[in-house]
């Protein structure tokens, strides 16, 4: 080992930056005490009468009470929504449908600042991300759909694209307004109306949203958002009503909903987990990887289908990359979601942090070595310290299973077959990240790839023209780009 290798192994003490806080105002967001459904373009009582609680993750302080959409809401909304699918919506003009389009996404952007604070404090994802990334990419991919929708003829030549009809739509927690804008856009680009169901725990970016469609004057029953929990999702993905589901959450949940649809004729997509490979090969910018794995496996605590949360490290820069990481880890700040400085806030629910802690304990029973940032972690609230296992075997649950939370697990690899061989030996196959100063060493790695996506030198980018989708256990269907539009067009 060199010196400077050397010097960069021995992880010195944490650094002792003392940040002032830095936090967001919160009083931009308004929020009501209690909120109906969204259908036929009115707030509404549910027909069950109950209501649940959604609370802030980092200080499980209640937000707001939100409505638990029954099997009879569940019909009305996707009434509502087959109403305003047949009466205007679908023959609208494609360049009035795009108006829409664009009225939504520059609301979206003017409303940004509320839009973020609201998703921090309901999801536990720092400030800095929801306003960096999931606010800009939401109105992203509403201008870029609504460029597209007076250009479907052009998008598939020599076809005649038509609306589906009803789409039913079910997003996860981790990306929530993010997922709503992947999901909504295509759909009403192409001419079909919505019930959309947001997760639980994060109803509140999407129940605002229902305030921007207002805004915008889409017509009623366009878009229709039923909260609730996994049962309304159910009933949801089982009404005859629907014409197309498109599901992005767990695996398990994907197959249920996979047998349900099974014979019914109705269309189906599925954006499901990941255990993403991330490759770093000997020749790489070591500083650059590091920075791409600290992005891949932290960003937004590690809740991500498509996070790169098996570092494959080739065994030749092994020491040097696990100081380096070790140390940049330290430098990480875990807390107020709502401080502009923090890096990783809080775990979603109590509910994953204990799915986190009991596979990271799995991991210690098996074998590998934990190292953890030394960090404070606030005492109430949801939290998990950013994690690194090493001496991890591909056998263990902790390279295996999807962990869904702030916990990298570190493989070693010789040559670029081996790699291969290794990050393809998992049941999913979402997405990859390769790091190499060679071309053509990316091009044959991504050619046998087993994932939706492979990023090179770069992880967790994304864009709304670059198509995004699983193979294997992962899903199935595109999201984004061209590729986008089709879940939600027939063809004559
Ligand atoms: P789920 O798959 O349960 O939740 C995703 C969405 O589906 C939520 O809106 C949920 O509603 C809804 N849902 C739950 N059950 C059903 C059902 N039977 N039919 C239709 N819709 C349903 O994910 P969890 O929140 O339980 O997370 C569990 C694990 O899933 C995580 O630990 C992670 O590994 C993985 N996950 C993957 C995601 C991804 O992006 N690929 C996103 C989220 C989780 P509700 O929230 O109300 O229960």
């Amino acid at each position: 080992m060199t010196d400077v290798e050397k010097r960069a192994t021995a992880a010195p003490a944490p650094l002792e930056w003392e940040y002032a806080p830095a936090p967001e105002a919160r009083d931009i967001v308004h929020l009501e005490q209690r909120y109906g459904l969204f259908v036929g373009g009115e707030r509404v009582e549910p027909r069950t009468g109950e209501y649940f609680e959604t609370i802030s993750p980092a200080t499980e302080e209640p937000l707001a009470e939100v409505a638990l959409a029954g099997p009879e809401d569940v019909d009305l909304s996707v009434q509502a929504a087959r109403d305003a699918f047949e009466n205007g919506w679908s023959e609208l003009r494609p360049a009035e449908r795009a108006k829409y389009l664009f009225r939504i996404a520059r609301i979206l952007q003017e409303r940004s600042r509320e839009f973020a604070v609201a998703e921090s404090l309901d999801s536990g994802k720092p400030i800095k991300e929801s306003r960096d990334v999931d606010l800009p990419l939401a109105a992203a991919h509403f201008f870029y759909y609504a460029g597209w929708a007076d250009k479907l003829e052009y998008a598939f030549p020599n076809r005649r694209p038509r609306p589906i009809g009803v789409a039913g739509q079910i997003i996860p927690w981790n990306f929530p307004l993010l997922m709503l804008a992947w999901k909504i856009a295509p759909a009403l680009a192409a001419g079909n109306t919505v019930v959309l169901k947001p997760a639980h725990t994060t109803p509140l970016t999407a129940l605002l949203f229902t305030d921007v469609c207002r805004q915008a004057e889409l017509p009623p029953g366009v878009v229709n958002v039923i909260t609730g929990d996994g049962a309304t999702g159910a009933c949801l993905v089982r009404h005859s009503g629907v014409d197309k589901i498109a599901f992005t959450g767990s695996t398990e949940v994907g197959k249920d909903i996979q047998r349900a649809v099974a014979g019914t004729g109705r269309r189906l997509t599925l954006e499901l987990g990941g255990k993403a490979a991330n490759i770093v090969f000997d020749d790489c910018a070591l500083d650059q990887a590091i920075e791409g794995i600290v992005n891949g496996i932290w960003f937004n605590q590690g809740e991500v289908c498509c996070a790169g949360s098996r570092l494959l490290v080739q065994e030749s820069i092994y020491e040097p990359l696990i100081g380096k990481l070790k140390r940049r880890l330290q430098t990480l700040r875990v807390g107020d979601p709502l401080d502009k400085n923090t890096d990783v806030g809080a775990i979603n629910s109590r509910e994953q942090l204990e799915k986190i802690t009991e596979l990271v304990a799995s991991g210690e029973e098996e074998g590998a070595e934990m190292y953890q940032a030394p960090c404070r972690l606030p005492e109430r609230g949801f939290w998990f310290a950013p994690t690194v296992f090493t001496n991890v075997a591909q056998s263990y649950r902790i390279a295996q299973e999807e962990i869904f939370g702030p916990v990298l697990s570190v493989l070693t690899f010789r040559t670029p077959e081996e790699a291969l061989e290794k990050a393809n030996n998992t049941a999913y196959g979402l997405s990859a990240g390769v790091w190499t100063e060679k071309g053509s060493r990316i091009l044959w790695m991504a050619q046998r790839l087993r994932a939706g996506v492979v990023w090179a030198n770069t992880f967790n980018r994304f864009d709304p023209s670059s198509p995004f989708g699983g193979y294997k256990e992962s899903g199935f269907g595109r999201e984004g780009g061209r590729h986008g539009l089709e879940p939600y067009l027939r063809f004559e």
